[in-house]
């Protein structure tokens, strides 16, 4: 795995957050029952994510193997690619099941990068010191034939946040995802926006920047509609209006969550930002130890999520709207005008809010 410097000199602009934390997971010797806890909050978290995609299919069947095993007390083993087929229930023919797999398996590389704070998370909150996570290793053969498919156990990187116990009624978020925003931003943010150097003076460019531009636009038309208004036709004067608001509602769309972001560190993402499939968004800006004992404020788009206490059913977070301004709360999908939960970003907990 790269380091920080390394990964800068190469040219990337951007870099993986967990590479300057520097908690390079390690294969960890844990025992069964630590092991089954492991599986346990892992399947526990795939739950969450509603539809199974063929990918977290095949993550959930090998964890959901390697839990039978264990639970039988018989050795882990690794899987060749037409046993994970047939624990998928994918009807293939032995010799396509590599091919099959291979593609499936990038898919889920790229699924499991978007959601390894959130794997990290479950197992923490079950109080455990190391997570599940899905590996592939090549086999000798080389082009992917004979490479073989496990779950391995790895150990949960330190975090700022020890776990808080929590009230009876309460819940406990996950950051279930940390998402890759809509194609045109990817390059600029991919897995984080690090307020530092050009970055830092960019967003403030455009947090200062962009309210003055649209304000020397509107004194502009302002003056334009003042100072000629006996020479300009009614007509000119409805559609300079017209660009005034049109100018006026813009700016508000692209700047206030700028302001919003700075002020509460967390809102719902703006539409813009995302893809169309993805709702239930936050853009947060959150503080990331930089290694050298000092923090920066990392920009990325987030998304929290976590199982209702009252019915089980997966909650969300929205906009607290009218009722709790300026708040972020939890709304289960099943029960959402009943079932609210307060939402804090450090504890990662809620209470009930009805
Ligand atoms: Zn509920």
């Amino acid at each position: 795995m790269p380091t920080v410097e390394e990964t800068v000199r190469d040219g990337n602009i951007l870099f993986k957050i967990n590479s300057i934390v520097g908690s390079q997971p390690e294969t960890f010797q844990a025992d069964e029952n630590e092991k089954l806890a492991a599986l346990e909050a892992f399947l526990g978290f795939l739950r969450l994510q509603g539809k199974e995609t063929k990918a977290l299919r095949v993550a959930r069947v090998l964890a959901e193997d390697t839990r039978e095993r264990l639970n039988e007390g018989k050795a882990l083993v690794a899987y060749n690619s037409v046993n994970v087929a047939e624990m998928a229930e994918h009807p293939v023919a032995p010799e396509r099941a590599t091919a099959w797999l291979a593609k499936i398996w990038s898919n889920l590389e790229e699924r499991l990068e978007e959601r390894e704070t959130g794997i990290q998370d479950v197992a923490r909150q079950a109080g455990l010191s190391i997570y599940a996570w899905p590996r592939k290793t090549l086999g000798a053969g080389g082009a992917g034939n004979n490479s073989t498919y496990d779950i391995e156990f790895l150990k949960l990187p330190a975090s700022d946040a020890e776990p808080t116990a929590l009230a009876p009624g309460s819940i406990a978020y996950v950051q279930d995802l940390t998402l890759k925003p809509a194609f045109w931003l990817r390059r600029l943010i991919r897995t984080g926006f690090a307020l530092k150097g050009w970055r830092r003076i960019a967003f403030l460019v455009y947090g200062i920047g962009g309210p003055a531009v649209v304000g020397t636009l509107l004194v502009l038309l302002w003056l334009a509609l003042t100072t000629q208004s006996a020479r300009i036709p009614t007509g000119d004067i409805v559609t300079l209006v017209f660009f005034a608001a049109i100018v006026g509602l813009l700016g508000f769309a692209f700047l206030s969550p700028f302001w919003r972001l700075i002020d509460l560190r967390i809102i719902m993402a703006p539409d813009l930002l995302l893809s169309l499939r993805e709702r239930g968004v936050q853009l947060e800006a959150s503080k990331e130890p930089a290694g050298d004992g000092r923090h920066v404020r990392v920009i990325r788009l987030v998304r929290y999520s976590g199982r209702c206490p009252k019915c089980g059913e997966t909650v969300h977070l929205y906009d607290g709207r009218r009722e709790f301004p300026g708040r972020l709360v939890g709304k289960c999908d099943e029960h959402p005008a009943e079932h609210v939960y307060s939402f804090d970003r450090f504890t990662k907990t809620g209470s009930p809010l009805r």
